[in-house]
């Protein structure tokens, strides 16, 4: 057993620890306050360093690792998020290294030419679009609908709090989208798509959230917009497992996210209470304080190693090791995205006191923290209860789930 990373890993973790230091750090509280504006030179500067490529082949365009595309997604967006608080940057970043490599793992010879080498330059976009205004959860009841037309489909109906839908209208790039092909089907009757965010029949909706204010969350509407078979990933009535399956790649790196900003945060807080004198000593010298500091560094620990075991479980089946079943990685994914989030806030909570009323100012970066990582508490890439049914289920068989016997599925 090894728990370090190899030598190639830990240059790569350096090298970006020291651009984002350097020309991310400083940015985050502009990013945070720029509604959809993560400066381009960052997005270039990041796209030159070969992060936007880090999970797509060289032979479109990017710079990946075969065999080891997720733990280079996990270190890579671990370092992000230390360094933009805000959770912006490193949300767009891990939407664009999840999605793109679904499309590189299950997408057509023409769209892999088409889009990846538009992501791994940094050009484009790329997330997904799977929630619908009636409720996330329940990805079964989506109603959005594709028709086979032709050699073309047509996509009528909305989607809801989708991730980047500004940055793919303006920069180009566009979402990986599940849509009903056969409505009587249920769950076996959806189909996994890519879908354009600039299409003619598409009108977009922008909200207002309370955090990653850099990065936008909205909606599109869909009025008989074509798209070709082409941007089909799955097979007709297979896309909510590739759906899902997709889901667990972004869970590994939201849970890296969380890891990065909490590292981050506990570090704040560390130098601030070995620097603040209160009662004659330093605030750090309460056990009050260190003890919490304790907890939460242990805890830290134990989600990074479950994480990187995660990572490295995904990369092992998709190298095809035969090691681990979809269920293994459900269920990994699932305790990822469970513990970090939770971690995260419960960490930017903590400093935020540690820090007295200068936590709760803009002029610390915590409150950023606290506001970004709260949105995968809420619920991005699957609400937390969701991912408790998901683990519940892998220990106790369908007698843990809700919806057993009903066509019910969840995310
Ligand atoms: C900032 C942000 C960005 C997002 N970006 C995207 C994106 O890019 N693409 C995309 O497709 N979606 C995105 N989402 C939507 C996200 O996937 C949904 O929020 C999530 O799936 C939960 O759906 P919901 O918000 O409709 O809540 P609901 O499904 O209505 O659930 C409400 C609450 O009930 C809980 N719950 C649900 N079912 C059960 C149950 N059986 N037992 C116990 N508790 C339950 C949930 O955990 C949740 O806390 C984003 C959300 C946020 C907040």
């Amino acid at each position: 057993m090894d728990f370090r990373l190899t030598a190639e890993q830990e240059l790569w973790k350096r090298m970006v620890r020291e651009f984002a230091e350097k020309n991310i750090e400083p940015r985050a509280r502009e990013i945070d306050e720029k509604e959809a504006g993560i400066p381009e030179e960052i997005i270039q500067g990041m796209a030159e360093l070969g992060i936007f490529g880090i999970t797509i082949p060289e032979e479109y365009g990017g710079c990946a690792m075969p065999g080891q595309e997720m733990v280079y997604a996990m270190i890579t967006i671990h370092e992000l998020a230390r360094a933009e608080l805000s959770m912006s940057l490193p949300v767009y970043t891990l939407l664009c290294l999840g999605w793109s490599y679904l499309i590189v793992k299950h997408g057509s010879e023409e769209l892999k030419r088409e889009a990846l080498p538009k992501v791994a330059s940094g050009e484009w976009f790329m997330g997904i679009n799977t929630t619908e205004p009636q409720g996330g959860s329940d990805v079964s009841a989506i109603t959005t609908t594709a028709v086979k037309e032709g050699d073309k489909w047509v996509i009528n109906g909305e989607k809801a709090y989708i991730s980047g839908v500004t940055e793919a209208t303006t920069r180009g790039g566009g979402h990986l989208s599940l849509f009903v092909t056969d409505p009587q089907k249920g769950h076996r009757g959806m189909t996994f798509f890519y879908v354009p965010a600039q299409l003619p029949g598409i009108t977009t909706t922008v909200y207002r959230d309370m955090g990653r204010m850099g990065l936008s969350t909205g909606g599109f509407v869909y009025k008989d917009v074509e798209i070709p078979d082409y941007y089909r990933l799955s097979e007709v009535g297979r896309g909510f497992h590739m759906n899902m399956e997709g889901f667990n790649v972004a869970r590994i790196v939201v849970a890296a996210a969380c890891t990065g900003a909490a590292e981050k945060m506990l570090e704040i807080g560390v130098d601030y209470t070995k620097q603040r004198i209160l009662f004659g000593r330093p605030l750090i010298n309460f056990e009050g304080i260190s003890f919490e500091i304790a907890e939460d560094h242990t805890d830290l620990e134990m989600t990074k190693l479950m994480l990187q075991k995660a990572a490295w479980m995904v990369d092992q089946f998709y190298a095809g090791t035969g090691e681990f079943t979809k269920a293994d990685i459900n269920k990994a994914a699932a305790m990822c995205k469970l513990r970090a989030p939770l971690l995260a806030a419960r960490v930017g909570q903590h400093v935020m006191m540690q820090l007295g009323a200068f936590g709760y100012t803009k002029d610390c970066p915590v409150e950023m923290g606290l506001r970004g990582v709260l949105s995968y508490c809420v619920g991005a890439e699957g609400g937390q209860n969701i991912m408790k049914i998901i683990i519940a289920r892998d220990y106790a068989g369908d007698e843990a789930v809700p919806y057993r016997g009903t066509q019910k599925q969840l995310r």
